[in-house]
C-alpha cells in the first residue's frame, strides 16, 4: 500500500449518520424518545433486517451467522481484516445510542471508506452484534452473539476489533473532552457476607448479652466503603442489599445477608479489596460476638485492551490535533470479550448527564460525528498497519 493513499483521509458524512441512528431508533422506538429493542423482540428482529438492508444498499455484501450477528464488508474485501462495530439490541425502556451507534458508525465508516474507493475499505468488515445485555435470558449474562462468535471460532479469522460506545458515565463531559480512549474494563466482584449472632427475645435479653447479626452487618456496611476505597480512589463499591431473619420486631436478628459489589481495572487492588472485606468482615462479627462467613459468588476478570492499538489510536488523534481522555469502562462490553482473542481497542464519546439505559440517554449530534470520523481514522491507521 502506497503511502499517497493512506495520507488520504474521507471524512465521514454527518448528517447520513444521524439520520441512520434515527432510522434505527424506530425499531422499538417510543413515545418518550428510548427505545425497546431487546433481543428476540419483533423490533430487534425487523431493526437486523433493516441493517442488512441498508449494508446492501450501500454496495456492501451482508451476511448473519447462526445466531444473529450482522456482518457487512466490501464485495472486494480481502483478509486480514479489522472489525469494528459493537450490539444491536437495548435493555427494556433504553436508549438510542448504547450500542446502535457503534454499529451505525461503522457502516458510516465502511460505506465512506468504499465511496472514495480508499484502500483500507478492504480491509475492514463491520458488525452488529446480537443480544449484549442479557434480557432475554438473564441467566447468560449478557454478550450472547459476541462469545458465541469467539466460542466458533470465527474470531480467529480477523486481525482485531474496535468498538465505538456512548461512555454511559459523565467523565467525558465533566473534562470537556469528546473522545475517550479506553485502556480497559473493570473486573467485577460480588460477595454475600453471612453473619450469624443469637435470635433472641428483643425485650428480655439485655442488651449486654446479645450476639445481633443485624447490628454486625449494618457495622459492616457503614465501614466497608472507607475500608475497601483505601486501596485504590478508582475502586467502586456498593452495599447492594441487607436482610435480616427472621425479620421481625421482637426478634434479635439472628442471621443477616449483605450483598457487595467491588469494580476495579486492576485485579491486585480487587485481591486486596477482598481481603479487607474478608478482614472487617471476622473483625465485626466477632466484636459483637457474631460469626461471618464470605463467599465470593461472581467474579468478571478486569480487561487489558492491546496497548499496540491504544497507542495508536492516541496518536492518530493527537496528529489530527484533537483532544482525549484516557479512561477505564465501568460497565461491560462486547470488546471485553473479543479482547480475549484478538488486540482489541475501545473508544467513547461523552453522555449527556452520564446518563445512560434510559430513554434520556442522549450524545450532541457534532460529539457522534466526530466519534465517528476519530473511528474512521483509527480503521484506517490500524489497517494499513500489516505490511
Ligand atoms: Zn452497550
Amino acid at each position: 500500500m502506497s503511502n499517497r493513499a493512506n495520507n488520504f483521509r474521507p471524512t465521514v458524512h454527518g448528517a447520513r449518520l444521524i439520520e441512520d441512528l434515527a432510522t434505527f431508533a424506530s425499531f422499538g422506538g417510543r413515545q418518550d424518545g428510548g427505545v425497546d429493542r431487546v433481543a428476540g423482540s419483533q423490533a430487534d428482529l425487523e431493526a437486523r433486517e433493516w441493517l442488512q438492508q441498508k449494508i446492501y444498499e450501500a454496495g456492501l455484501l451482508p451476511r448473519t451467522d447462526e445466531i444473529g450477528n450482522v456482518f457487512g464488508r466490501s464485495p472486494r474485501a480481502e483478509w486480514p481484516r479489522l472489525l469494528t462495530g459493537s450490539h444491536t439490541d437495548t435493555v427494556p425502556a433504553g436508549g438510542r445510542l448504547d450500542g446502535a451507534y457503534g454499529v451505525m458508525a461503522a457502516l458510516e465508516v465502511l460505506r465512506t471508506l468504499d465511496e472514495a474507493n480508499h484502500p483500507s475499505a478492504k480491509y475492514v468488515e463491520i458488525v452488529g452484534f446480537w443480544d449484549e445485555e442479557g434480557v432475554r435470558d438473564p441467566g447468560t449474562g449478557g454478550l450472547v452473539g459476541s462469545t458465541f462468535f469467539c466460542e466458533k471460532g470465527y474470531v480467529q479469522n480477523y486481525q482485531s476489533y474496535i468498538e465505538l460506545h456512548i461512555e454511559q458515565g459523565p467523565a467525558l463531559e465533566s473534562a470537556d473532552v469528546s473522545i475517550g480512549v479506553v485502556a480497559g474494563i473493570v473486573g467485577i466482584e460480588r460477595y454475600a457476607i453471612d453473619v450469624t449472632g443469637t435470635a433472641n427475645h428483643a425485650g428480655t435479653t439485655a442488651m449486654n448479652n446479645r450476639a445481633d447479626a443485624g447490628l454486625a452487618a449494618t457495622t459492616m456496611a457503614s465501614r466497608v466503603r472507607d475500608t475497601t476505597t483505601a486501596c485504590s480512589d478508582r475502586l467502586r463499591i456498593n452495599v447492594g442489599s441487607i436482610e435480616f431473619f427472621p425479620g421481625s420486631p421482637n426478634v434479635i436478628p439472628g442471621q443477616a445477608r449483605m450483598i457487595v459489589e467491588i469494580r476495579d481495572p486492576f485485579d491486585s487492588v480487587l485481591r486486596e479489596a477482598e481481603q479487607k472485606i474478608r478482614l472487617l468482615a471476622d473483625e465485626t462479627a466477632a466484636s459483637e460476638g457474631c460469626h461471618a462467613s464470605v463467599q465470593k459468588f461472581s467474579q468478571k476478570s478486569a480487561v487489558l485492551f492491546d496497548k499496540g492499538i491504544h497507542r495508536a489510536i492516541r496518536e492518530i488523534i493527537h496528529n489530527h490535533g484533537g483532544e482525549f481522555l484516557d479512561m477505564v469502562s465501568y460497565a461491560g462490553h462486547d470488546a471485553s470479550v473479543i479482547s480475549k482473542h484478538i488486540p482489541t481497542g475501545m473508544l467513547f464519546v461523552p453522555s449527556v448527564g452520564g446518563v445512560s439505559h434510559s430513554p434520556a440517554e442522549s450524545t450532541s449530534d457534532k460529539h457522534l460525528i466526530h466519534g465517528c470520523q476519530v473511528l474512521l481514522d483509527a480503521v484506517v491507521a490500524l489497517s494499513s498497519d500489516r505490511s
